[in-house]
């Protein structure tokens, strides 16, 4: 597989090569040709409950189900999934993981589920940091339970996100990161010192900084500051203009730096289809005509009907970043802080063979996908 274009990241013009999944070349283009596309590593989306209709926290969905809402996204430049299944009763959740295993292995391109992100069920009960998490499912932080995922998931359990509040959480958090998996932090009531005791034992990520959080909060000290100050921390966002509003944005972006950020959907199932009621695991979520995803009959939010390319151009129109940027936060950030291997130093040889081609309109800030790799592969032409 040979391409050329603009490598968004160095702003070079470059032809790559790929072989057996992998680049195996980047040569400069000394004489660019007029038009040149852009280039960029595929989107890396490491929270992501479902797509397209596919819901990934119902053990039911479909493998098809499944393939298309992947198909979905390699239309939005996105080559690598952290599919996030969220609280419910242990044996669905079980179920859905070995659901999602079963679609890795025998869908052509499963290998776009690069792991399995569960958020929940060891969250804050109170109403507010729980957000659309069901109360009567939360419970405490328990590393045996923890071993029956990666038992039902074939090991695809790649990060964990929990809150600090539970006296459980810092061994919880030392087990799991001993063994390669990223804990993360979210849906939480906890003080500076559970903060600090679950980042000393190894958690490395907010969860939707912003979001899972009370209405009302004391203006200082509270647990929002307490991420944001927390060098050690890097934080996802949901860039979708709904879920947090510019003023924050910018401001959580400036704390944690482009280096430190990292852009997720969250979507869930409704993203990519029209108005409607759809499932999330057991409860019933709207999507409402404006974008914003609700669970039935509240006000709460229930994930988002986000894209990644989407995303990617909201933060460069909302938070002011530039192409590369947004880019980095997209594709590179996600590599290194899911810890997702050889994607970690951009379109270089050695690397994935994921690459997202598009057109770029720096004016409007708009980019449109035109074609997606994965692994070498081309998975969307459009
Ligand atoms: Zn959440």
């Amino acid at each position: 597989m040979k391409c050329s274009g603009i490598d968004a990241l160095t702003g070079e013009a470059v032809e790559i090569t790929a072989e057996g999944g992998a680049i195996t070349a980047v040569e400069p283009l000394l004489a660019p040709p007029r038009g040149l596309r852009w280039l960029a590593p595929g989107f890396i989306d490491l929270q992501v409950n479902g797509f397209a209709g596919a819901d990934y926290c119902s053990p039911e969905t479909p493998a098809e189900a499944i393939g298309r809402s992947l198909e979905a996204q390699f239309a939005a430049g996105v080559t690598r999934i952290f599919a996030t299944v969220i609280t419910g009763p242990p044996e669905e959740m079980l179920a859905a993981m070995a659901n999602l295993a079963r679609a890795r292995r025998e869908l052509p391109f499963g290998r776009a589920i690069e792991g399995i992100h569960v958020e929940g069920p060891f969250l804050s009960p109170q109403d507010g940091p729980r957000g659309a998490h069901p109360r009567e499912h939360v419970r405490p932080p328990d590393l045996e339970e923890f071993r029956r995922w990666q038992q039902a998931s074939e090991g695809l359990v790649r990060m964990v996100t929990l809150s600090p509040e539970w006296p459980e959480a810092p061994a919880f958090i030392e087990a799991i990161t001993s063994e390669g998996v990223v804990a993360a932090i979210g849906h939480l009531e906890a003080t500076a010192e559970q903060i600090e005791a679950a980042v000393r034992a190894g958690a490395r990520l907010a969860t939707h900084l912003g979001n899972g959080a009370h209405a009302m909060l004391p203006r200082h000290p509270n647990y929002l500051w307490q991420q944001l100050a927390e060098d050690r921390l890097a934080a996802s966002f949901i860039v979708d203009g709904i879920h947090l509003d510019a003023a924050f944005l910018r401001v959580a972006l400036r704390a944690k730096g482009v280096e430190r950020s990292v852009l997720i959907t969250d979507a869930v199932a409704p993203a990519g289809c029209g108005p409607g009621v759809y499932r999330l695991g057991g409860q019933e979520v709207e999507l409402h005509p404006e974008g914003r995803v609700t669970l039935r009959g509240t006000e709460r939010l229930a994930g988002s009907a986000l894209r990644m390319d989407r995303g990617v151009e909201n933060l460069m129109r909302l938070a002011g970043l530039t192409l590369a940027e947004a880019l980095t936060m997209a594709a590179r950030n996600p590599a290194r802080i899911g810890r997702v291997e050889h994607r970690l130093r951009g379109l270089q040889p050695g690397e994935r063979a994921d690459i997202v081609e598009f057109d770029y309109d720096a004016a409007a800030k708009s980019i449109r996908v035109t074609r997606t790799w994965l692994e070498g592969k081309l998975v969307y032409e459009g």
